[in-house]
């Protein structure tokens, strides 16, 4: 499958799909991770917005590269760094055709669009803003085109405007307007919302600054794999994505800039191939785009994500946007005609994205992520880093499916009869609280220890878990503890009691056992199924134990001899620490009280 060399200007003789429609089979053929299976269900990849899976010529070429081509650029005598300067230019004036740049020396290869957005607030920003200057950025964007502007604001003294949306999730031009003042030095949106699907009316919005002089930014992330962009259609001084998210290689982007701005923006990160000369007395730097590409840069990746973009215009723009139109069509109907199921956004134009969330259940959105993954659907769950965007929207995060040029009709429907069983049976079945008697609620209490020390309680449920088979056994025991878990009095949920970094709403009330002072015991909730069984799991393994003895207990060996480590997310992993770093802190104070010679450290 080798792919033809491409004319200088980097515009590839493209070998097309027939017609405008996607032969759905062919392209799936060329993505091997989709071929795989996960727990015994084939893998459905809905998490296009957080990475797409890559072709066959993709990886094929990454390979090819490192075995024939591997050099670095812009300095050898030899043939091989001839090569790989040649290829890795060449990948530039690819992107360049890509977004159809006017030249391609506005094309900087960049980590991803975070680092593009950092490079401009830390160059482009820092020249142009200053104290009492204002950046406008919307409503719905991405923290890392909210963060890198706010950090410039509190540097500058300058302030953070933000551009309100409709419930919809839309931007409302009138509002955007009002927005924008004498004082905005810049504004920075995002094409594509990477949690609603929104598709901004950018042209227009861009329109409307330049006649107030403002430059706009263009966070494409969610854009370039579902939409056409032309730069010089839309007239944006900045455009940022990321190849990973394009079925190029991860760990390399494109940052597009106005060649009047990147010649006018002084140099970001210093070193190696972006200067002209160095001496003691001072240094002279290279021309846009070198200036701002300093060290070794990923060639590999570059010439994978140029080879991306060949693929997606081998199959053609416009057949994967009317397949992809089709598929959330499709999706929009099938999943709003579930019962419980709220869509997050109902924009106009949506692109990739659909996000909701399940009303009056037992289950968090993670909780329906996991249940998910265990029917081979893999779809993300969270505030995906728009958390100014949940708070607005008044949801703590969603349950987001997003599509790609291999997703095909039948994954969606996949995905809704997996998500419709889901809330049936969590909705046809009672919670403990529910099933339990008012008095036998007050009666439950404390829970007792469950075997004379902590190491036989351990044992104790290591036994239980070998017991069983896989994750997904596993992960039914653990929900089936949880369902146990003793109710917490209302009275104890309090702040005091609230255990952040869960991805949920995390209660945890210790308290030394009365008459036994050296044995700590809690109640706990979640409203999370999943995280109700972690906290029964502690608790089994440590309400009612001695508090010396559940210090000196190695949690981490123990989850790791379960398994269940490598089950845990990262948002899942902080939460289960801070829930341990309470129980520890606890611990250490119960000592230090029944005997306060003794001072134990807290642990972290
Ligand atoms: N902007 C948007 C809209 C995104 O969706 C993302 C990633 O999800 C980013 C920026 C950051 O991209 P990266 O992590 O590739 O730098």
């Amino acid at each position: 499958m080798n792919s033809p060399l491409s004319p200088p200007d980097g515009r590839r003789q493209i070998r097309r799909h027939s017609g405008d429609r996607l032969d759905i089979a062919r392209v799936r053929r060329s993505f091997p991770a989709l071929e795989q299976l996960v727990h015994g269900k084939n893998l459905v990849y809905l998490d296009n917005a957080a990475t797409t899976q890559k072709p066959r010529r993709v990886l094929e070429a990454l390979t090819r590269y490192y075995e024939t081509s591997n050099a670095n650029v812009h300095r050898g005598v030899h043939d091989l760094g001839d090569r790989a300067t040649a290829r890795f230019e060449r990948a530039r004036a690819r992107a360049g055709a890509f977004l159809n740049a006017r030249q391609h020396r506005e094309i900087v290869f960049v980590r991803g669009t975070t680092e593009a957005i950092n490079l401009v607030a830390q160059t482009f920003g820092r020249c142009r803003v200053g104290p009492g200057d204002e950046v406008a950025v919307s409503c719905m964007e991405h923290h890392a085109n909210i963060v890198p502007w706010q950090m410039l604001c509190n540097e500058k003294g300058a302030s953070l405007r933000v551009i309100p949306i409709t419930d919809a999730g839309e931007l409302c031009v009138e509002a955007y307007e009002a927005t924008l003042t004498e004082r905005t030095k810049l504004v920075a949106l995002a094409h594509v919302s990477n949690a609603l699907g929104t598709v901004n009316r950018v042209k227009t919005l861009i329109e409307i600054a330049h006649r107030r002089d403002i430059p706009v930014l263009v966070d494409g992330a969610q854009a370039v794999a579902h939409l056409e962009v032309d730069v010089q259609d839309l007239d944006c001084d900045f455009y940022a994505f990321s190849g990973h998210k394009v079925y190029g290689p991860m760990g390399i982007g494109v940052l597009y800039g106005k060649i009047q701005h990147l010649e006018e923006m002084p140099p970001w990160q210093c070193g190696g191939d972006m200067v002209k000369t160095v001496s003691f007395e001072g240094t002279s730097f290279n021309e846009a785009p070198a200036k701002f590409e300093a060290g070794t840069p990923d060639v590999a990746g570059a010439v994978g994500l140029a080879v991306a973009l060949d693929e997606i215009e081998s199959i053609g723009r416009s057949a994967i946007a009317h397949h992809e139109a089709c598929l959330l069509d499709h999706a929009l109907g099938r999943l709003g005609a579930i019962r419980g199921i709220r869509l997050i956004g109902t924009p106009a134009r949506r692109a990739g994205v659909i996000s909701f969330v399940v009303e009056d259940q037992p289950l968090t959105a993670m909780d329906i992520g996991i249940r998910l993954n265990l029917e081979g659907v893999a779809v993300r769950t969270g505030h995906h880093c728009c958390q100014p965007l949940m708070e607005r929207l008044g949801v703590p995060g969603t349950i987001r499916a997003s599509v790609g040029v291999y997703t095909t009709l039948a994954e969606i429907d996949h995905l809704a009869d997996a998500l419709g069983a889901i809330v049936a049976t969590a909705r046809s079945r009672p919670s403990q609280r529910e099933s339990l008697e008012i008095a036998d609620l007050a009666a439950a209490g404390y829970p007792p220890a469950t075997a004379v020390s902590v190491g036989a309680a351990a044992s104790a449920l290591l036994e239980e878990l070998d017991a069983l088979e896989d994750w997904p056994e596993r992960y039914e025991y653990l929900i089936e503890l949880g369902r146990k878990l003793p109710a917490m009095p209302p009275e104890l949920m309090t702040a005091a009691h609230r255990v952040r970094g869960c991805q949920s709403t995390v209660f945890l009330a210790p308290r030394a056992r009365p008459g036994c002072t050296d044995r700590v015991e809690f109640l706990a909730e979640s409203d999370s199924e999943i995280v109700r069984g972690l906290l029964a799991l502690l608790q089994r393994l440590f309400s009612g134990q001695r508090a010396v003895e559940i210090l000196g207990f190695d949690l981490g060996g123990f989850l790791a001899r379960t398994g269940l480590e490598s089950h845990l997310t990262t948002g899942r992993r902080n939460g289960l620490a801070e829930m341990i770093r309470r129980l520890h802190a606890f611990a250490a104070r119960t000592i230090a009280k029944a005997d306060p010679r003794t001072k134990h450290q807290e642990h972290s």
